[in-house]
């Protein structure tokens, strides 16, 4: 079993002697339990008539229960399945008949709502698993035996589907084989030096690639440990810090653990990493963070599809505003997005990655794999960025975001790192709206803080500094930007808001 023999290469000597995962109460679980346990799952998912290939979908709270369910659809073939824990009955609805899946795991609170939903989507079994690990699937699980002969599957079959966050639209099942997942894990314990003595701080969700296949995969082939919290808490980790050695977050962790005042440079102190990936790390954060801590925060680059494809270096330069250099296994190039030529260093373009990380297909949707993929197998990102003369790739937005006014190509992020940079303003979002003249009108969406200039002050800031084509026709100003739960800016969700702006 790939993947499977991958975790069994980072075991301890004595598995029972080694801490896998440690869960806020205390409750620590072994390398003897996370092999018994995983195989239970494997053992139940097989009585329960998953078969090799089938996929388990998956709609649980975080606890380290599935990790284990997780590990035990791997070992016995299966493909796991990990949904949204924020999804409604109705998004379930959709990603059940779009997934077929032999068995649905829900939190026991839903199974009622649920349970005509997978029905309806021809689902054969239901189980339960809540956040406090227990549950119909974890009782099977409990009843079975605690070790199983691993399912053979090789480097291509597939290990998972995961859901793109839906960001830019209906999200799509990226198809992920065993070597997809293993041989990221490899190059990025190689590139981040990460070993069994290493304590990762694990507060991202588990239905994600950064917290289920990033965090957890280096860990596991690593034998190290995780200190598992349900969600981001900024004062439980600060207290997690004197502890840990490295931590994996979003942009929002950084910002929040920012706000508080316990975060120095001494707490900090017997941290030896910080990541940070998902969405755009802010130069001025990553600054923040080094004054304060006197860490540079590695960040990277990634999606659902192609798993981690960039990264800052571990020694070397980590560069505000930037996500580093390609990984040592991937192939990355900036195209034009028209006539997919090659553009030189410093232009903007489309990014397109290849190499063993780069996903299957899209579940079920030959023609949209089709598109996506280049003749020579390169992957078509959809996110536009550049090459630096250093190397460094810059991600400037996603293709979908980038703005056409009057005919001429606008950046959101240039006119986002001007805005930011006036005192009072806390963050923005820049997009294109319907506008009868310009095709699209640029506008800002702005969060101020205190003392923030208003709308007739922002532009008079900005005159001068961009080009008039680049100037927001309007800046709105919001309470919030409307995030998911990658923290990912909803750039759709304001579009939608203020479509009629202009009309
Ligand atoms: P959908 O594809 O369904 O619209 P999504 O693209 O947000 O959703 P994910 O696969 O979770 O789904 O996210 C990948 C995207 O996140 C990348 O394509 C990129 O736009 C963004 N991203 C990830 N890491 C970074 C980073 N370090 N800097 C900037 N953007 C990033
Ligand atoms: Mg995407």
């Amino acid at each position: 079993n790939h993947l499977f023999d991958l975790v069994r290469s980072g075991l301890p000597a004595d598995p029972a002697a080694k801490t896998f995962i440690e869960s806020p109460d205390g409750a620590v679980l072994s390398y003897a339990d996370l092999l018994a346990r995983s195989a239970a799952y494997a053992n139940a998912l097989t009585e329960l008539g998953v078969k090799v290939g089938d996929r388990v979908a998956v709609q649980v709270d975080k606890s380290p229960e599935v990790i284990f369910l997780y590990l035990g659809a791997v070992r016995a073939g299966a493909v796991f399945l990990p949904l949204n824990t924020a999804y409604t009955g109705a998004e379930i609805a959709y990603f059940l008949s779009d997934a077929e899946p032999a068995l649905f795991v829900c939190d026991p609170g839903k199974r009622e709502a649920l349970e005509s939903v997978a029905e309806k989507a021809g689902v054969a079994a239901l189980r339960t698993l809540g956040g406090d690990g227990r549950g119909s699937m974890a009782e099977a699980a409990d009843a079975a035996a605690p070790d199983f002969a691993d399912v053979a599957r090789g480097p291509d079959d597939l290990a998972a589907i995961l859901y793109t966050s839906g960001t830019t639209g209906r999200s799509k099942g990226a198809m992920l084989t065993h070597e997809n997942l293993a041989s990221n894990t490899r190059t990025l314990v190689d590139l981040w030096r990460f070993t069994a003595e290493d304590v990762l701080i694990h507060a991202l969700p588990v239905f994600h690639t950064h917290g289920l296949f990033v965090a957890t995969n280096i860990v596991l082939a690593t034998g190290g440990t995780m200190l598992f919290l349900p969600r981001l808490d900024a004062k439980r980790i600060l207290e997690l810090m004197p502890r840990a050695s490295a931590m994996m977050g979003v942009p929002t962790f950084y910002t929040r653990l920012l706000r508080e005042p316990g975060l120095t440079r001494e707490v900090a102190a017997p941290m030896r990493l910080f990541i940070s990936g998902s969405a755009p790390l802010l130069a001025e954060t990553h600054r923040e963070w080094q004054a304060r801590t006197g860490h540079a925060i590695l960040e990277r680059y990634g999606m659902t599809e192609t798993n981690m494809s960039t990264s800052n270096p571990y020694e070397g330069r980590r560069i505000a505003g930037t996500v580093g250099f390609p990984l040592p296994d991937v192939a990355l190039r900036v195209v034009d997005p028209e006539t997919g030529a090659h553009l030189p260093d410093g232009e903007v373009g489309m990014i397109e990655v290849r190499g063993p990380n780069v996903f299957k297909g899209y579940w079920r949707m030959p023609e949209k794999t089709a598109a996506e993929f280049r003749a020579d197998g390169f992957f078509i990102t959809g996110d536009l960025g550049k090459v630096d003369a250093d190397g460094y790739v810059h991600i400037v937005g996603r293709g979908k975001d980038l703005i056409i006014s009057g005919g001429f190509n606008v950046y959101p992020k240039e006119i986002e790192t001007e805005i930011d940079a006036i005192p009072g303003i806390v963050e923005s979002a820049v997009i294109g709206l319907p506008h009868a003249d310009f095709g699209e009108g640029v506008t800002a969406v702005v969060v101020a803080g205190e003392g923030a200039p208003d709308e007739a002050a922002v532009l008079a800031q900005l005159e001068g500094r961009l080009a008039k084509f680049k100037l927001p026709k309007r800046v709105l100003f919001a309470d919030e930007l409307p995030r998911n739960a990658m923290g990912k800016v909803q750039k759709n969700v304001l579009r939608e808001t203020h479509a009629q702006l202009y009309r």
